[in-house]
């Protein structure tokens, strides 16, 4: 039946579906494409993995806002059957603002402006349902955040963060910190040859790993992904879409498909990380044919299947 996994459905008994949690930014952002600009549009960490996340598995998201957040974004995420219930709106507050262009290449971009707004003050406190969360997923926010987030799910089976440049620079000491905890980290290719300083990825990878967690992914934006574990290191490229009109979010959906399928399954062995991979490049394959969330919004669970299939035609040989 077209759409019936359209949402993931919690009562569905042959998936095991283990609790997943997401802490990061719920945003406004604007995007300048050297064709188009949209201003305003739902965006996010937090947002962009929980909607990917949510044609897997159920997903609670933890996200702070300010009083300029429209209502209609938080009832669009709901209605995925997303868990908004830890979106926190802030009386008198503005919410996290981010506007970025997109070079020619589509590939890389440059941030114009970032207004961390509550965001800035974003001190995220678990109630007993998100504290149940086995699998966990600290999103770009300060690795300080991400600790306190750690602290409060004692139980989590899985945990696996984002970061970026700006921590690398400026909360080194707390980063650390992060990377001993965690079990899989997933960062950009110039953060992983920032933070390991050395500039050939395959060496950089290996070095991040070292640094703690038992599994790093260093997502390539077009050029796909990259896996590194004590006994393993592969890579996958990216689906090759011919329509790529806007990417933000890709890493976060990218992130979202691969946490969304592990919670499904309920086990993260080498081979389920595997598969998960590619469920993330398919996932973000979609986010970047439109704006903000308009291309996710418009496919259900078969169209990902499908894709899935023909991904994997692809790389057999
Ligand atoms: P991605 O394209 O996957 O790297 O994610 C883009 C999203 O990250 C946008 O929707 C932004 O709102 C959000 N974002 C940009 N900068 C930050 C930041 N410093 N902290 C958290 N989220 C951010």
């Amino acid at each position: 039946m077209p759409g019936a996994h359209n949402v993931a459905d919690p009562t569905h008994s042959w998936i095991p579906h283990m609790p997943l949690l997401v802490v990061g930014s719920v945003a406004l952002d604007c995007v300048e494409t050297p064709t188009a600009r949209r201003d305003d549009v739902l965006g996010g960490s937090c947002v962009f993995f929980s909607y990917a996340a949510s044609f897997f598995s159920p997903v609670k998201m933890l996200g702070t806002v300010g009083e300029d957040w429209p209502q209609e974004h938080t009832r669009f995420l709901a209605a995925r059957g997303i868990d908004t219930s830890g979106i926190e709106v802030i009386p008198g507050g503005k919410t996290f603002r981010w506007r970025g262009r997109y070079l020619p290449n589509m590939n890389d971009r440059e941030t114009l402006e970032v207004h961390l707004n509550v965001f800035g003050e974003f001190k995220p406190k678990l109630n007993g349902s998100h504290k149940e969360a086995k699998f966990v997923f600290l999103g770009n926010s300060s690795p300080t955040t991400q600790l306190s987030v750690l602290d409060q799910v004692p139980a989590a089976q899985l945990t696996v963060a984002d970061t970026m440049d700006l921590w690398i620079n400026i909360q080194r000491d707390e980063l650390g910190e992060l990377l001993r905890r965690i079990d899989g980290l997933v960062l950009n290719d110039s953060e992983a040859k920032l933070l390991a300083e050395d500039e050939n990825l395959v060496r950089a990878g290996h070095a991040v790993r070292k640094m703690g967690p038992k599994f790093v992914v260093i997502k390539k934006g077009e050029h796909g992904a990259m896996f590194f574990s004590e006994h393993e290191m592969y890579v996958m490229p990216a689906y090759p879409t011919p329509q790529v009109l806007d990417p933000t979010g890709a890493g976060d959906s990218f992130a979202g498909g691969m946490m969304g399928h592990l919670a499904s399954l309920g086990r993260f062995d080498p081979q389920s990380l595997k598969e998960a991979l590619a469920y993330g490049v398919i996932t973000a394959s979609f986010t970047v044919e439109d704006f903000s969330l308009d291309r996710l919004a418009s496919i259900d669970r078969g169209d990902l299947d499908r894709r899935i299939a023909d991904y994997k035609q692809m790389l057999s040989f």
